[in-house]
């Protein structure tokens, strides 16, 4: 059976409610599910209380984005307590840079002609954490750009005429405070950090000194050869493998979940080792 461990709903950037994201992978069949929406975890408790009506495991999950040195890197934070307060409160900086950061983005936009206003953006991310893949979508629908991936390769992409900086935390800041609410730290789509593979070694080495948990070595994007590298780098460093989708329902149209892809398909297994590594962590 497919487990499916990262995904988004629109608490971020996705577009499914919960109700819908956990009725998909009830439809699909998958085994388990983990919310993984950026910088909150506003919509977990939810999830996991239609996951149990539903019959379908859903982890409690969160990805953060983090630096090491000029690398972006996005770490998943996996068995926290949604409600745990000071987790939370650690969140809110990031947040409250998504915000600055968008208005900033709109700002930059305006100054090439491109009126998008602060309303705009509510209608089409009414909840949760907005970011640039909402912007995205009403450069599209304005006709400024036919795509989204145009979007960014334009306007909103790093270094592009209109991005702007966010505050973020440093990968190690993550992964500590990660653990100390009880989760554990993974590093999200590590194949796209270089494609050459080069890159990874290194990076992946360096992160599990500082107490990186796993790697996800299972990402749509990722080739064999991809898949097979990390998880080689994985046991090399006692790290677990996991695997997920990384479903942003139709703000990424082309991403279906795990095992709606025939392609695409983490075995569960995966989740075994997830959970028995929690359970070390947390006693
Ligand atoms: P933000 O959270 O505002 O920093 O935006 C990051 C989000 O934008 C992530 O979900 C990325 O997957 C998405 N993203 C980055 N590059 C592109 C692209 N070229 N086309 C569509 N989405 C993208
Ligand atoms: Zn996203
Ligand atoms: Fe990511
Ligand atoms: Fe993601």
């Amino acid at each position: 059976m497919c487990i499916d461990l990262h995904t988004h709903s629109l608490y971020s950037d996705g577009t499914c409610a919960p109700d819908e994201l956990v009725a998909l992978a009830s439809r699909i069949g998958l085994c388990a599910l983990a919310l993984t929406d950026h910088d909150t975890m506003e919509g977990v408790a939810e999830s996991q209380a239609l996951g149990r009506k539903a019959g379908i495991r859903v982890i409690s999950g969160v990805e953060i984005s983090a630096t090491l040195r000029q690398h972006v890197l996005h770490i998943l934070g996996y068995g926290i307590d949604p409600g745990d307060e000071d987790f939370r409160r650690w969140l809110q900086p990031l947040q409250e840079g998504r915000q600055r950061r968008n208005m900033a983005i709109l700002r930059n936009l305006q100054g090439m002609g491109i009126r998008i206003d602060q309303e705009e953006l509510e209608r089409v991310s009414p909840q949760g954490q907005s970011g640039r893949p909402h912007i995205a979508r009403l450069l599209v629908e304005k006709g400024v750009v036919d795509s989204a991936d145009a979007a960014f390769h334009q306007y909103l992409g790093r270094g592009k005429p209109a991005w702007a900086p966010r505050f973020s935390y440093s990968a190690v800041e993550a992964i500590t405070r990660v653990h100390r609410a009880g989760g554990l730290a993974v590093l999200a789509h590590p194949g796209q950090l270089d494609p050459s593979l080069r890159l990874q070694g290194i990076l992946i080495a360096e992160l599990s000194r500082k107490g990186l948990d796993g790697v996800e070595a299972w990402y749509p994007s990722h080739t064999k050869k991809t898949r097979k590298r990390l998880q080689a780098l994985a046991s090399r460093h006692g790290l677990i493998v996991t695997g997920g989708s990384d479903f942003h329902g139709a703000n990424k149209p082309t991403i279906r979940l795990a095992g709606d892809n025939p392609a695409f398909c983490p075995p569960d297994a995966l989740l075994e080792d997830l959970q028995a590594r929690l359970s070390r962590e947390c006693c």
